[in-house]
């Protein structure tokens, strides 16, 4: 099918009746001109909810558990209300109380066995993606356009990875072919759960937090779809968050390579993996403000003529920072150095940056939050033999660090710039604790204090002149 428009809507663009309502005519108004499959997220703030509340229920927390239910349930309800006329809501308010059933039942074993199994977590959470879609498949309905409600576990199939599961494009591309393809060739709009997806073997699996952006990507990949179009809260792309930066300014266009240094090194607009699967077809992808959809956006594309320098700041907090070093005048560095990155990526841990001295074999590397306790074990095993007898010292970890990367396509052909950039975060009295050039052609990474990210961002941001 020629010419299928893949449109993502954000937990804030669906996150109240009045939202979903502008998400629906935004979609409706481009299946007048082509086939639209829109992917939504949960309402804003209900995957944080449904999380918090299996936090509850592990920790025996009935209360709290039913707390969270009971809010689930108020805000969807309130939402059927506005959205539906009296006499339209008995089918979806039937949807929207098994779902909540559903996410009790699964709760009340975590409640019971004061556990939250990872599989299960992902069964249940996606439940917040499965409401949102209801109402917005009713919704349109209503309007007179021809809708339903997809459930993504149908449709992606991943590995076995809970939280954080990775696509399979071929299995995906059969799903999609049987379950999602016949409903566009009808004229149908469907309505997706971003965020979940399934094992071969139907197991529920989630993809990361954030992961909506993803899902809509692999669905475009396998939909050969002409376009992706991401709808959030913010004009597009921008040379900075500009809840940090407040003179931060609109990116027209920026390069696949741009967009995905941008996303790997914190910048929330976009999940990390969302662009590998478009680049290879080429797809085109838009950010754009579905607060105010006028607006032209950020155009994703795969090159610009010209050179244009450092044309972007991100950063991110959740981070830390692990340190090896010989104990001794010893020359061990080069090969504890090989162990330890295979040992980070035997257990799925990735490096963010990594810096060396050559003179003392010392060498660190920057890893997620979230990775640290993995990375922590990989290490400790895999160099267990050099702690125990003190040719190393115990393994450092700093974790009140922070990333800043500048982010532009021919960047490090800009004489200077590198110079210029140290010398302004220096200027703020923000300590650089590391830095890595290396690794990427159009990225260069500094380690921070944390306590000093935020201004040595708006630093660089001023020194580049790349606001407003
Ligand atoms: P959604 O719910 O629509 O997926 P997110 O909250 O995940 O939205 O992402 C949008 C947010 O990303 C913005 O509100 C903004 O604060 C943040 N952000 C971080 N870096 C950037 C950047 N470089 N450009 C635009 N937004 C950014
Ligand atoms: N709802 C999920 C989350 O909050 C996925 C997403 O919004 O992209 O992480
Ligand atoms: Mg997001």
């Amino acid at each position: 099918m020629q010419d299928i428009l893949v449109m993502k809507f954000g937990g804030t663009s669906v996150g109240s009746a009045e939202r979903m309502k502008g998400a629906a005519r935004l979609s409706a108004q481009q299946k007048l001109r082509r086939p639209v499959v829109t992917v939504v997220s949960a309402m804003s703030g209900i995957t944080d909810l449904l999380l918090d509340s299996m936090r509850h229920a592990e920790a025996g927390d009935s209360h709290g558990l039913e707390t969270g239910i009971q809010a689930l349930q108020d805000r969807h309800l309130e939402a059927c209300r506005q959205l539906l006329p009296p006499h339209q809501r008995d089918a979806v308010l039937g949807g929207i109380h098994s779902l909540i059933a559903d996410f009790q039942r699964i709760t009340n074993g975590m409640l019971m066995l004061g556990e939250r199994p990872p599989r299960s977590v992902d069964e249940a959470v996606a439940i917040g993606e499965r409401l949102s879609t209801l109402l917005m498949a009713a919704y349109l309905e209503s309007e007179g356009v021809r809708a339903i409600a997809i459930n993504a576990a149908d449709l992606i199939v991943t590995d076995a990875v809970y939280g954080n599961a990775s696509p399979l494009l071929e299995p995906t591309r059969a799903n999609v072919r049987k379950n999602l393809l016949p409903w566009i060739e009808g004229g149908v709009l469907p309505v997706v759960t971003g965020f979940n997806g399934a094992t071969a073997d139907g197991r529920p699996t989630t993809l990361g937090r954030g992961g909506s952006d993803f899902s809509a990507s692999i669905l475009a990949a396998a939909l050969d779809a002409a376009e992706l179009w991401i709808w959030t809260d913010v004009d597009g792309i921008m040379t900075a968050d500009p809840r940090l930066v407040p003179g931060a300014a609109v990116l027209e266009e920026v390069t696949y390579n741009e967009a995905a240094e941008l996303a790997y090194n914190g910048a929330k607009v976009l999940h990390p993996r969302t662009l590998a699967p478009l680049v290879e077809r080429q797809i085109p992808v838009w950010s754009k403000n579905s607060f105010a959809p006028e607006k032209p956006g950020t155009k994703i594309v795969p090159s610009l003529q010209g050179r244009f320098g450092a044309r972007a700041v991100t950063s991110t907090s959740k981070v830390a920072l692990i340190s090896i070093e010989p104990a001794g005048d010893t020359s061990i560095g080069g090969q504890v150095m090989g162990r330890a990155l295979d040992a980070l990526g035997r257990a799925n841990v990735e490096v963010l940056a990594l810096s060396s001295s050559s003179f003392r074999q010392s060498f660190c590397f920057l890893v997620r939050a979230e990775e640290l306790r993995a990375a922590m074990e990989g290490l400790e095993a895999a160099l267990s033999l050099e702690l125990t007898h003190g040719y190393l010292r115990p393994i450092d970890v700093d974790e009140s660090v922070g990333l800043l990367a500048v982010v532009g396509e021919g960047m490090r052909g800009t004489a200077g710039l590198a110079g210029r950039i140290f010398t302004a975060i220096s200027r703020e009295n923000v300590n650089i604790i590391a830095i890595a050039q290396g690794s990427s052609e159009l990225t260069i990474s500094i380690v921070v204090h944390r306590d000093g990210l935020e201004k040595a961002v708006r630093a660089v941001h001023a020194e580049c002149r790349m606001g407003v």
